[in-house]
C-alpha cells in the first residue's frame, strides 16, 4: 500500500517524522509537506503564483505552498503513482471543535478524501508534545484497522491524542465536534516605526465540551476520533428556509 503523508507544521516537524517512521513499517510512505509552518492555513490553494516542489535528501518532498497545495499536487500529477490514502500530522496542538475549520492538518486530510480509503488527520493535545510516539502508534493502529475493515472512503477521521505515554491512554472514543466560545481579542501593538500591528489572539475557551464531544474525550484520556464530512449544508433548515423564501 502507498500512503501520502503531509502536515501543516512543515517538513522538518518532529510529528511528521514520527508519523513517517511508524507508517513505514506498514506501507510505502511518500511525504509531501510545506517548507515552513503553515498552521491555520485551512483549505487554501495557491493560485496567484507557481508552486515549487523539491525532493530532499531523506526523500521528503517540500513544497513552497499550503498543506492543501501539497496534497493537491501530490494526487494530481506530482507523484507517479496515486496513493491510496492520506494521513496528515502529527500536529503539535489539538484540532478540536471549531479548530477544524482553520486547521491545515485537517485540510490536508480533506484534500485526500477522494482516494481509496478514508483520510486521517492526527493531532496531539499539546502545543509542545512530549509523546509523539503515542500519536505515531495510534496512527499505525488506525491505518491498520482501516486496511482490515474499511470505512466509507469519503469520510475524514479527525483524531486527537492525549499527550500521554501509550500505556496511560484509556482507549478510543468516537466523538462529535464540540465548540468554543468566541475567540480572544486581537493583541494590538506597534512596530519600531510606530505603525499599529495586530496579533491574532488565542482561540476561545471550551463551550460545548461535555460527554460525547472531542474535548471531553481527550480531557478524560481517550483518543478522540470524529468522523467528518465536507457537506456543510444545514439539511434541517432546507424546508423552513424554502418556506421563508417563498413567503
Ligand atoms: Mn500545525
Amino acid at each position: 500500500m502507498r500512503i501520502l503523508l503531509s502536515n501543516d507544521d512543515g517538513y522538518l516537524a518532529p510529528g511528521l517524522v514520527a508519523l513517517a517512521e511508524a507508517l513505514s513499517t506498514l506501507a510505502d510512505v511518500v511525504v509531501v509537506a510545506p517548507e515552513r509552518d503553515r498552521s491555520a492555513a485551512s483549505n487554501s490553494l495557491t493560485l496567484a503564483r507557481p508552486i515549487r516542489a523539491e525532493k530532499m535528501n531523506n526523500g521528503y518532498i517540500r513544497v513552497d505552498g499550503t498543506p492543501t497545495d501539497c496534497v493537491h499536487l501530490a494526487i494530481t500529477g506530482l507523484l507517479d503513482d496515486e496513493p491510496e490514502m492520506v494521513v496528515a500530522g502529527i500536529n503539535a496542538g489539538a484540532n478540536l471543535g471549531d479548530d477544524v475549520l482553520y486547521s491545515g492538518t485537517v485540510a490536508a486530510a480533506t484534500e485526500g478524501r477522494f482516494l481509496g480509503l478514508p483520510a486521517v488527520a492526527i493531532s496531539m493535545n499539546s502545543h509542545s508534545p512530549n509523546h509523539f510516539q503515542t500519536g505515531a502508534r495510534v496512527a499505525l493502529e488506525m491505518v491498520t484497522r482501516l486496511c482490515k475493515a474499511p470505512l466509507s472512503p469519503d469520510v475524514i477521521l479527525n483524531v486527537n491524542v492525549p499527550d500521554l505515554p501509550y500505556e496511560a491512554l484509556k482507549g478510543y472514543c468516537s466523538t462529535r465536534l464540540g465548540n468554543r466560545h468566541k475567540a480572544e481579542p486581537v493583541i494590538k501593538d506597534s512596530d519600531p516605526r510606530g505603525n499599529t500591528i495586530y496579533w491574532v489572539g488565542p482561540p476561545g475557551a471550551e463551550q460545548d465540551a461535555g460527554p460525547g464531544t472531542d474535548f471531553y474525550a481527550v480531557r478524560e484520556g481517550y483518543v478522540s476520533v470524529t468522523p467528518l464530512q465536507v457537506d456543510l449544508t444545514r439539511h434541517s433548515l432546507l424546508q423552513p428556509l424554502d418556506e421563508w423564501l417563498q413567503a
